[in-house]
């Protein structure tokens, strides 16, 4: 009988917090910006700058670590990781090796063969490194410190995860306490959550660890998915034929479907690591603990609960907007306006996440202000606009986060109270006006205007220009 593998995963997790400014320097941590301009002495390594610690950096991370069930270091370091490439101006990384802020936590996972814990070894804090840019086109590399000194933690995982689909969930939970938290957006294309995936197999009821690769450079979930299910067919082949598997950092090419060895995978010491002597031990006192207990805002568990008893929609509906922090917020934000929850619902489980597909994007970028989709509701409501207009313009809202009310009077999409009389109205002054009818099919535009001032004085002024308009249009299409 051919033998049986069982695959086992570990991830290193890398998440950039949300801090206004770098981990130690007052330079700005925004995404993107003009290369190098985000930068000074000490986030670009210039010899004799100092690092100063900003406490917003322990704050988040402890947060995560009290979410995820880990214990806190009161007492914690940062050591100097040391390594020579571009990107890393000092020639060190300020990392923590011996002493992590939080350790020994770990978060239940649920997946099609049931619950399980997924343990959590420890989270550390440490800078991001800038960005290089090798341009092929001009043979030549650039690099941008822009990122370097960002704060980063990194959250490394115990050897618990057995398949792509454990992963999967592990890191969605994650990804959902950190956006809960407000720790960070965490989005995997730009790359404020990046995971490296560890993988080794061995045969089936062994109870050694087989030996490990480690790949990197996966931007999406079924990226990670696709690596998981190449490396381990890879390493299995490897054992059927009696060969080894070789200890190594490997890139995952997502195009290419496969992955390559990218360098040798480096121990601890070869990284010479050393207590970092420019910056004094982080001491945690009980009350700053506490503090930052306290300020834990409430996470999805509890959220779910309050919304099946708070608002009246159904518990699958609780279940997808409580998916994202985005959708919850936009859900209450706009359910609270308006005072509609259910209305509000429909439209975020139904045109909202229909739009999101069609454009491939994630709730988490949503971007249009609640208070556009609350006046929406209450205008479809009040029978102001019709449920074929209200899907028009939630489009406008949903891509350009377009005011309603003045794009619907701007549009003439308001409901004619009374559209027979227009329609009559209309049909008399199209009766009454052969020849402005006949100028107008034989081209010229500027009869069209006529009409509808004709229509408009008929109607006293009282009719909506729009729907005017779009009346004559039909009726001079017609025969
Ligand atoms: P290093 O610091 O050298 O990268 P660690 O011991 O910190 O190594 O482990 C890094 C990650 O690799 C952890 O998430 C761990 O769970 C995982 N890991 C370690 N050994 C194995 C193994 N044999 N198979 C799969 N994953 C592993
Ligand atoms: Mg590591
Ligand atoms: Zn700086």
């Amino acid at each position: 009988m051919a033998k049986q593998y069982e695959t086992v995963i570990g991830l290193e997790v890398h998440v950039e917090l949300a801090t206004k400014t770098k981990i130690f320097c007052g330079c700005s941590t925004a995404f993107g910006g003009a290369p190098n301009t985000h930068t000074c002495p000490v986030c670009t390594g210039m010899p004799g700058a100092l690092p100063v610690l900003n406490k917003k950096v322990v704050e988040l991370a402890a947060a995560v670590g009290l979410a995820t069930n880990c214990k806190i270091h009161r007492f914690c370091k940062f050591d100097r990781k040391n390594y020579f490439y571009p990107d890393n101006p000092q020639n060190y990384q300020i990392s923590q090796l011996y002493l992590p802020i939080c350790y020994d936590g770990g978060i239940e996972i649920e997946t099609s063969t049931g619950r399980k814990t997924v343990g959590i070894h420890e989270i550390h804090m440490e800078e991001d490194a800038g960005k290089l840019i090798h341009d092929e086109w001009e043979d030549c590399s650039l690099v941008d410190y822009n990122r370097s000194g960002v704060p980063l933690i990194e959250i490394v995982s115990e050897p618990d995860m057995r398949s792509a689909e454990e992963v999967i969930a592990y890191l969605d939970k994650l990804r959902l306490i950190i956006q809960y938290l407000g720790a960070s957006d965490c989005k995997l294309q730009e790359g404020s959550m990046r995971a490296d995936v560890n993988l080794s197999v061995r045969e089936a009821g062994s109870q050694t660890l087989g030996t490990r690769t480690e790949m990197k450079n996966l931007n999406s979930f079924k990226a990670i998915s696709r690596a998981i299910e190449g490396e381990r067919a890879r390493q299995i082949e490897l054992l059927e034929e009696g060969k080894p598997v070789i200890q190594e950092t490997r890139r995952w090419d997502d195009n290419k479907e496969a992955s390559y060895p990218m360098r040798s995978k480096e121990d601890a010491h070869d990284y010479r690591y050393f207590p970092d002597p420019d910056l004094a031990p982080v001491e945690i006192s009980q009350e700053w603990l506490e503090e930052i207990r306290s300020r834990q805002p409430e996470l999805r568990a509890e959220k779910l609960e309050r919304y099946k008893k708070e608002y009246e929609i159904p518990a699958y509906d609780a279940e997808i907007l409580t998916s994202s922090k985005r959708m919850a917020d936009l859900f209450e934000a706009a359910s609270a306006l308006c005072k509609r929850p259910k209305k509000v619902s429909n439209w975020l489980m139904g045109e909202t996440l229909r739009l999101l597909k069609e454009e491939g994007k994630e709730p988490e970028e949503l971007d249009f202000s609640p208070e556009h989709l609350a006046k929406l509701i209450l205008m479809t409501e009040e029978g102001v606009i019709s449920q074929t207009v209200a899907k028009e313009v939630f489009e406008k809202i949903f891509r350009e986060n377009t005011e309603p009310e003045a794009y619907v009077e701007e549009h003439g999409l308001k409901t004619v109270t009374d559209a027979n009389a227009l329609r009559e109205t209309a049909k008399q002054v199209i009766r009454e006006n052969a020849q402005s009818v006949s100028d107008y099919r034989g081209g010229k535009t500027k009869a069209f205007g006529f009409l509808v001032g004709q229509t408009m004085r008929a109607m006293k002024g009282k009719a909506d220009p729009g729907a005017v308009n779009r009346i004559l249009k039909e009726l001079l299409s017609q025969e």
